[in-house]
């Protein structure tokens, strides 16, 4: 994965790709959930995440307490050290996230608590989630952090263009 190529076709592409997002909260195609499961299983063929790993180098995941322990224990030690030493609590939201990026647990581009890795980590970039258009502001966000995502909302904003009146 070359991540500068992705980073400046990101940059190239992001207002277009937001302003379709956001057109996607008034108006949504009545086949979208056929057309995202379809156009998003060729995004997976043609992307490698272990050449990227762009997220957890660029972005935190969120820590709920079921994740703290068990990552704390796994590493064995105990969840008010493990958060002492890795985390840091969100004032506004109030969401434990990582002090450092890239993330403390990315080793040579590999995710060494891959086992017990959080569950935002296991659901990201979350292209799965339903509805669709109920997430697309953390899709708007994730453009210049995933090339899954942006190939995902470009290859949608093709298709729904060729196909409505848009
Ligand atoms: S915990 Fe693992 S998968 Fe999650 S951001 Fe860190 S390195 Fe990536
Ligand atoms: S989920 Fe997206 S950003 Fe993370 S490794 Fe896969 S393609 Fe890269």
């Amino acid at each position: 994965m070359d991540l500068k190529k992705f980073k400046a076709k990101a940059s190239r592409k992001k207002e277009a790709l937001s302003a379709f997002l956001l057109k996607l909260d008034d108006i949504v195609p009545h086949d979208m959930p056929e057309l995202v499961a379809r156009v998003d299983a060729k995004v997976w063929q043609d992307t490698d995440c272990t050449a990227c790993a762009n997220c957890c180098k660029t972005m935190t995941p969120t820590y709920i307490p079921s994740d703290i322990n068990r990552i704390a224990k796994h590493l064995g030690m105990r969840p008010a050290e493990f958060k002492a030493k890795w985390l840091k609590k969100e004032e506004e939201s109030g969401d434990w996230v990582n002090t450092t990026q890239p993330c403390q647990f990315l080793e040579n581009d590999k995710c060494s608590i891959y086992t017990v890795r959080p569950v935002d980590c296991a659901e990201f970039p979350h292209h799965n989630k339903k509805p669709f258009d109920a997430y697309n502001e953390t899709f708007t966000n994730n453009l210049i952090h995933c090339p899954a995502t942006l190939t995902l909302v470009d290859r949608l904003k093709k298709a729904v263009e060729k196909d409505y009146e848009w």
